[in-house]
Parts: structure tokens; C-alpha cells; sequence
């Protein structure tokens, strides 16, 4: 029988850990857990984003500082705040929301945030302690992905793992990730051959492409774990890269869309902050 896996309820149990942790936190240390999130401009999606953060902050038992910024903003004035979260001890994390405008160079920006306050984990020194099994701070998509498998027992170690998808923010990390848990990893992208052929050899399938309903039954192996991460708005409804209808019964564990991956995403988010505070308390060994 399937399992639809349960992102909305997994990220909810992680906010409630994450608040017990916070709470005894403020009590013995006298410590908040702070994350500032910087949003540039009126992007509709980004606001709504950024209000969930907030309610996963408030959730979590963390403080959320929102500094809210004029599209017409110049880098130096968005390189400043930077700098001034960056200095201020009660910050532990700093979130820059994105897309920003086109005239801000969105790299030159990530690239300023202080490498132990980097919750999204995009920070290229962070980027390359992944490679090398040494990040803390992992990228939260990724992470939410790797901690469903892990919530629902599904095996890691010895399977067969095909992503398909290769960016920066999704493809390459839940790869590395995934081999750094000796699964057998195959990446596939736009220009792979036969890939219906390699996708229906995953034991676990990462789906993070961004077109609708794009892996099909045939597309998928007996009893897999298929993790869509796939979010793209069809009319007035967010939709996933796999054919969930089709593929759910084929699948051994299954993430819908939405509910799946994308509430993980922001639980790793608190995740993220919580591990930044210890980083900066010298509270990891
Ligand atoms: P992206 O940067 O556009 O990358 C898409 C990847 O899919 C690329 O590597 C591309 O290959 C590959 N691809 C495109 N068409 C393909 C095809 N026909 N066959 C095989 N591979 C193909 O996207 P992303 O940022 O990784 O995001 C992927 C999806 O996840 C999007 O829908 C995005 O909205 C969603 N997402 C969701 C969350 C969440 O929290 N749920 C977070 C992040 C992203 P090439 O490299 O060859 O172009």
C-alpha cells in the first residue's frame, strides 16, 4: 500500500521541537533565537513567503525581525544592512528573500551574509563544505527532502537515488547530499537520454524540474519513494512535476503537492536558524 508522506505534518513536529529547544533555550541562557528577513520590493509571492516564515518563527518560538526595503533600494544601502545584521550578536540568522529586483546582483548580496548566519545555505563556503561533508548549514530544500526519507524510514543507504533537475538550489545539493549517505546517485537533466529508462530504476526518485505532472507512471519503479519538489502555478493551483494521480499507487511513498516538500522547506529553515545560534554560541562540538 502507499504512504503519502506528510510534509505539513513532519514540519509541524519539527517547529514543535524546535520549540521546546527555544524555550529551555531562553530560560537557562536568556538567548532568542532571531532570524531577520530582509524583502526587497512588492513581489506578491515574496511577501506571502515572507509571512510564512514569520509564522513559522512565531511558531518555533524564535523572533523574527522583517526589514522591508524599497524596490528602488541601491546595493550599498542593501550591502549595509547586510553588514549591520551581520554585526548585531542577537541576529543569528539572515534571510535574504529572492528574486530580488533586477538591478540588484543577487550573488554579490548572498555572498555578504556572515557564512555562520547563511540560513539558506546558498553562501559559497557553505556551498563547498557540503561537498566535503562539513556544512552545517545545508540548503533547506534539500534538507527537507533528506529529513522525509529519514521521518519515514525509508532506506537511504544502498538504493538507488535519480534526480532529475541539476540546479544550484535543489538538484546538485539533494544529490550530494544523498551520496554523502552512500546512496547511489544518478543526475539527470534536459539533455539526458533515455530518462524514463533511469528514472524507472530510482528506489528513490527526487523530481525537480519545474513542469507539471512531467514524470509519469511509466516513469517510476515499483514501490519507489518519489519526492516531488516541483511547484509551478497552474491557474489558481500549485502543481507538482510528478503525475500524482497516476504514479500514487505505483509509488511505495509518495510527497503530494502541496504538503509535501514545500512545507519542509521552511522547517528547515527554523532548522537552520536554531544550528546558526549554536554555531555562534560554540554550541556544537
Ligand atoms: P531550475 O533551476 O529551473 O532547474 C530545473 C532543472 O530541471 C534543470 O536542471 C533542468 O535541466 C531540469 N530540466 C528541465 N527540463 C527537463 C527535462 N525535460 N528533462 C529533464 N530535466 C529537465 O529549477 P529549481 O530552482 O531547481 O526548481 C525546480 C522546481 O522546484 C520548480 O518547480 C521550483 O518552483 C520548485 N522548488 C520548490 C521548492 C519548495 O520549497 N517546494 C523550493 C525550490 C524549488 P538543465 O540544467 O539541463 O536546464
Amino acid at each position: 500500500m502507499t504512504v503519502k508522506i506528510d510534509g505539513k505534518a513532519v514540519a509541524a513536529s519539527i517547529r514543535a521541537e524546535l520549540k521546546v529547544e527555544a524555550d529551555r533555550i531562553k530560560k537557562e541562557k536568556g538567548d532568542e533565537i532571531c532570524l531577520a528577513v530582509v524583502l526587497v520590493g512588492d513581489n506578491p509571492a515574496s511577501h506571502v513567503y515572507v509571512r510564512l516564515k514569520e509564522k513559522a518563527c512565531h511558531e518555533a518560538g524564535f523572533i523574527s525581525v522583517q526589514h522591508t526595503l524599497p524596490k528602488e533600494i541601491s546595493m550599498e544601502e542593501l550591502l549595509s544592512l547586510i553588514e549591520r545584521l551581520n554585526n548585531d550578536p542577537k541576529v543569528n540568522g539572515i534571510l535574504v528573500q529572492l528574486p530580488l529586483p533586477a538591478h540588484l546582483d543577487e550573488s554579490k548580496v548572498l555572498d555578504r551574509i556572515d557564512v555562520d548566519k547563511d540560513v539558506d545555505g546558498f553562501h559559497p563556503l557553505n556551498v563547498g563544505l557540503l561537498s566535503q561533508k562539513l556544512a552545517k548549514l545545508m540548503p533547506c530544500t534539500p534538507a527537507g527532502c533528506v529529513e522525509l526519507l529519514d521521518r519515514y524510514h525509508i532506506p537511504i543507504e544502498g538504493s538507488h537515488a535519480v534526480i532529475v533537475g541539476r540546479s544550484n538550489i535543489v538538484g546538485k545539493p539533494v544529490a550530494v547530499m544523498l551520496i554523502h549517505r552512500n546512496a547511489t546517485v544518478t543526475i539527470c537533466h534536459s539533455r539526458s537520454k533515455n530518462l524514463a529508462q533511469i528514472t524507472s530504476q530510482a528506489d528513490i526518485l527526487v523530481a525537480a524540474i519545474g513542469k507539471p505532472n512531467f514524470i509519469t507512471r511509466d516513469m517510476v519503479k515499483e514501490g519507489a519513494a518519489v519526492i516531488d519538489v516541483g511547484t509551478t502555478k497552474v491557474g489558481n493551483n500549485i502543481v507538482g512535476d510528478v503525475d500524482y494521480a497516476n504514479v500514487y499507487d505505483k509509488a511505495g511513498w509518495i510527497t503530494p503537492v502541496p504538503g509535501g516538500v514545500g512545507p519542509m522547506t521552511i522547517a528547515m529553515l527554523m532548522y537552520n536558524t536554531m544550528m546558526a545560534y549554536k554555531i555562534q554560541r560554540k554550541l556544537l562540538v
